[in-house]
């Protein structure tokens, strides 16, 4: 019997002047490392085909990426929204919601944390440099080496990510102006930096629903620890499948 691996679609980059699909090797390889077998998925937003890779596929990646348009929780563009990338936020608003209602794991990074909030009802900064002004914030958008860890996180206990990290606290870079702001209903925050902003969320009955502010698929190349998530979220989809893998 052959033993399939489990089949990971990965969320693709556009880029809307050359119409080129495209993604950085950090996640491909990174779930290949993990005992999955990545799959580019093309851009669309046609739902029967949606639909089928909703059906066939074990497991989801939310890449990173520009901007989700402000109109999908509720609010206006203000001038500090960055770049909004149309089909993908249908895409993967539509990708997010499915996986939930079918059990299927998902793994949302950057971008990828955002789109899940806010396809499952919640709100985000739309920068957190410009409206947060209670405090003061750490420098979410590092200028170092993008493996190179720049700010800590505190982990809840019994979380995903706290099993992953095999503790209550991990060393994560950072790249990004927007944040998760009101949790949806169904989600909950699992880790914050030391300025309270929101790193991570967790569904709380899913199989596996995790999404990370940092991006581990820049880290796990330089400090194994970083790959954990990636396994724990393939190790979900083989078990979401039923099949065996090495
Ligand atoms: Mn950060």
């Amino acid at each position: 019997m052959i033993r399939f691996k489990p089949l990971i679609g990965i969320t693709p980059w556009y880029d809307y002047d050359k119409r080129l699909t495209y993604i950085k090797d950090g996640y491909i390889e990174g779930i290949a490392k993990a005992g999955g077998l990545p799959v580019l998925l093309p851009l669309t937003v046609d739902e029967e085909l949606l639909e089928e890779i909703m059906a066939r596929f074990d497991g989801f990646l939310l890449s990173g990426g520009a901007d989700i348009d402000a109109v999908y929780y509720g609010e206006h563009n203000r001038p500090y929204n960055g770049e909004i990338s149309p089909y993908r936020d249908r895409m993967e608003i539509y990708i997010a919601k499915r996986a939930v209602e079918l059990n299927k794991p998902l793994f949302g990074i950057c971008r990828g944390i955002q789109v899940m909030n806010v396809a499952l009802g919640g709100t985000l900064y739309q920068d957190i440099f410009s409206q947060i002004k209670d405090r003061e914030l750490l420098k979410h958008s590092q200028n170092a080496p993008k493996w190179y860890p720049t700010h800590s996180i505190s982990i809840e206990s019994g979380s995903i990510v706290s099993t992953a990290f095999e503790g209550d606290t991990a060393n994560v870079n950072s790249f990004h102006h927007q944040a998760v702001k009101d949790v949806a209903p169904c989600l909950k925050a699992t880790s914050w930096s030391a300025d309270g902003i929101i790193e991570s969320i967790e569904y709380k009955d899913h199989i596996f629903a995790v999404g990370v502010q940092w991006h581990p698929e820049l880290m796990w190349q330089k400090d194994p620890v970083h790959l954990r998530l990636f396994e724990a979220f393939v190790a979900a989809a083989g078990e979401s499948r039923g099949h065996f893998f090495k």
